[in-house]
């Protein structure tokens, strides 16, 4: 950790509760550098995103990317952070020297720069590229990234995000999802105890951060492990032929799944049923699995212990109606409260200053039903946590639903690919009291671009030409009631 003077200085001037309790003398300690570091990164992101932000831009502010971050602190400026950025978007500057694009720092804070930063920035003499001065402090963000998530897994299984790129057919494709049917499927076939089956989700859970890795990151030598066991060498090899035999994709359910069970009933491999059912709780089948089946090199039973009573807690819980899980801020309050938390949190978003008013039912004049409002909070469960829904528009002084303050219009149509499937079925739609969906879909499925849309409740792909062409970059939803 290398937090300078002045960046200490900065963090125990203004760091707030994070610096509590500390002094110059604490600098020196690794740990206490580290609220100082997330203080600095806070401070960078502010700056950027203030110098960014116009009025216009009322309460969607600019959000800096990790790279203009990183730039801001490799420069210690906000300001060149941006340059460089603005540079980038043009290809023709990419292959300039990037000193052209250092304009916001004087000369000698260049030469400072390049003495210090050489590795990015190159000499006085030979500047790089700007292209190079990019792609090398990508390349190293990414890294730092890998080697962050590689700790995180071992860890905190629990805080790894689970946006995952797992085959969207399948039942669900985060962990709590996907979990109690790996299950249901494994005490069918094999007749286990919930604890014996959770204890093999704990093994698979750890192995693949939760279902959002299917390649080993860092093997150790050969081609590292591959699928929901990270099977390796000769088994991995079966593993491709009992995919390519039967026709799976190698990183589909079906293809994971059947190779789990044909090992587990017609190899040597088959073991590992008796020891798990001679487990009778859940920390004995964990640590039953990974002895027999995937004698792993890196063990981090606490990790996969985790992972097992996360999918044991997944198992049991009750049946919600259609999210798959809790609600950034929706721990408890009002609907108005929770709205107001996902608000702040940047969860939902809007087109205009004033739709946050007519969502929290604030405005003068016409407001929008609670059912409405009600039904905003629970889509926005069911958006995925790297993104956001942005509302363009609620009531409208027009006839039908927006009149009636029954309509709601989502203005990124980009998250339609994952939002709508979740709920745009007959029985979604009747428990969300859900009247008209209207979205043309032709980007996703060129044939049915009508194939998420629902009129009076009812499936209905017949919306007449012009509705399809106004709905082609938002999606409308409107409630009965
Ligand atoms: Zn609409």
């Amino acid at each position: 950790m290398r937090i300078t003077k002045k960046e200490w200085d900065a963090f125990i001037q203004g760091g707030g509760a994070l610096k509590e309790g500390l002094d110059d003398a604490a600098r020196s300690d690794p740990i206490r550098q580290v609220p100082a570091a997330a203080f600095r990164m806070h401070s960078d992101i502010k700056a950027l995103s203030k110098l960014r932000t116009t009025a216009a831009d009322g309460n969607d502010p600019f959000v800096p990317e990790f790279i203009d971050v990183f730039f801001a602190y490799l420069t210690d400026s906000p300001d060149a952070a941006l340059a460089l950025r603005d540079a980038h978007t043009n290809a023709a500057h990419r292959s300039e020297p990037v000193d052209k694009f250092l304009g916001p720092l004087t000369p000698d804070q260049i030469k400072a720069l390049h003495a210090s930063r050489e590795k990015f920035f190159g000499t006085p003499a030979s500047p790089k590229p700007l292209e190079d001065a990019v792609s090398n402090a990508k390349a190293v963000l990414d890294e730092a990234f890998k080697k962050a998530f590689e700790l995180l897994k071992q860890h905190i299984p629990e805080a790894i995000p689970v946006a995952s790129e797992v085959d969207s057919s399948a039942p669900g494709t985060t962990f709590n999802e996907k979990a109690p049917h790996i299950m249901r499927n494994l005490i069918r076939d094999f007749g286990f105890t919930e604890n014996q089956a959770a204890g093999i989700l704990g093994n698979l859970g750890h192995e693949t951060g939760g279902f959002t890795l299917f390649q080993e990151l860092r093997p150790r030598s050969g081609r590292g492990g591959f699928g929901w066991a990270q099977w390796t060498g000769g088994r991995r090899l079966e593993f491709e032929k009992f995919c390519r035999d039967n026709g799976f994709d190698q990183k589909s359910d079906e293809g994971n799944y059947g190779f789990l069970r044909h090992e587990m009933k017609n190899t040597s491999e088959r073991k590992v049923v008796d020891a798990l059912k001679a487990t009778t709780t859940l920390e004995k089948a964990v640590e039953a699995f990974e002895r027999v089946f995937e004698r792993a090199g890196v063990v981090a039973l606490t990790s996969r212990i985790t992972w097992g009573r996360r999918a044991l807690a997944a198992f049991r819980a009750p049946p919600t109606a259609g999210t798959g899980g809790g609600v950034a801020g929706g721990a408890g309050g009002t609907v108005v409260q929770q709205l107001e938390s996902l608000i702040a949190a940047n969860k939902i978003r809007f087109d205009e200053p004033r739709l946050k008013q007519e969502l929290l039912r604030a405005n003068s004049g016409l407001k929008i039903s609670p059912k409405l409002q009600a039904l905003v909070l629970k889509l926005v469960a069911l958006v995925k946590p790297t993104e956001h829904l942005r509302i363009s528009s609620l009531v409208r002084a027009s006839a039908g639903h927006h009149g009636a303050g029954r309509a709601v219009d989502i203005g990124n149509q980009e998250i339609a690919r994952d939002f709508l499937p979740q709920f745009a079925t007959p029985a979604k739609v009747a428990a969300l009291g859900i009247d008209e969906l209207i979205y043309n879909a032709g980007g996703l499925d060129a044939a049915r671009p009508q194939k998420f849309n629902f009129n009076d409740g009812a499936p209905f792909p017949r919306f007449d030409d012009r509705t399809m062409a106004d709905h082609l970059d938002h999606i409308h939803v409107s409630v009965k009631a």
